[in-house]
């Protein structure tokens, strides 16, 4: 696996660059270019009105005035969620790169872009912390880092927050690509702790984890149950993508 990575790297080294999810060529010289103008013009919001809890676009394919079924399954220990796109070309191309490609550079343009989503605050008073969603440790040592604390620490960065690297992953979990809501659930379920040492930094501490991809929600469920348990007293989940399986784009 390594000797895999360092062939991607060298490639990445090698190649000439063009923009990630179209392969234009991408001008010498242009800030972040890792994405072309054209592919960045087109990254997909999702469409309003939203769920408050959860931003899940209203009105696709449920009644508009219906509770929310995505996030009413959530523990309340998460209070609500951000992302900044859909989960569908190029935003996924990026999420792509980024997690299975080696392109660690990505995660600074993409932190920055959630930097910028109006994130919900637990009270005035208190300055949130950043937590990341840690994934396996084989996960880490295969692909050299863990995308969402790269996230997490250009987020920070931008809005000049702590990280706080206050979980861990204590059990490994099959992938989460295939299973079904409530087996996702199952999946996660006890998956994270908080670490030994971290728990007076967690207490009664408002947290913004941080993942790449908002899919069912129960990944994130699971982390803010976790730092509730070790004391935090508010949990907010921000991902730079959201997957919406039922969404379609107007016009296609
Ligand atoms: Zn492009
Ligand atoms: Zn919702």
């Amino acid at each position: 696996m390594r000797a895999s990575r360092l062939a991607s790297d060298l490639l990445n080294l090698l190649l000439p660059r063009g923009c990630i999810s179209c392969g234009d060529w991408i001008p010498e010289g242009r800030p972040q270019g890792l994405v072309c103008a054209r592919c960045r013009s087109r990254l997909p919001r999702a469409p309003w009105p939203r769920c408050p809890r959860c931003h899940l676009p209203l009105g696709t394919g449920r009644r508009p005035e219906g509770t929310c079924r995505e996030c009413r399954e959530w523990p309340s220990a998460l209070s609500s969620a951000r992302y900044c796109y859909v989960l569908a070309p190029p935003a996924d191309d990026l999420v792509h790169a980024l997690k299975y490609e080696g392109w660690r550079e990505l995660a600074v343009e993409m932190g920055r872009a959630m930097a910028r989503l109006e994130l919900p605050r637990g009270s005035d008073d208190v300055t949130p912390v950043i937590v990341p969603v840690p994934t396996t440790r084989a996960r880490v040592r295969r692909r050299g880092y863990n995308q969402a604390e790269l996230l997490a620490r250009s987020l920070a960065d931008a809005r000049d927050l702590d990280v706080i690297d206050a979980l861990e992953r204590v059990r490994g979990g099959t992938t989460q690509v295939s299973l079904h809501p409530s087996q996702r659930r199952a999946n996660v379920k006890d998956a994270f702790a908080v670490r030994r040492g971290f728990f007076p930094r967690m207490r009664g501490a408002h947290v913004i984890l941080v993942d790449d991809v908002l899919t069912t929600g129960s990944t994130a469920g699971a982390a803010a149950t976790e730092l509730a348990r070790g004391g935090a007293s508010w949990v907010s989940l921000a991902t730079f993508a959201r997957a919406l399986p039922r969404y379609r784009r107007a016009g296609s």
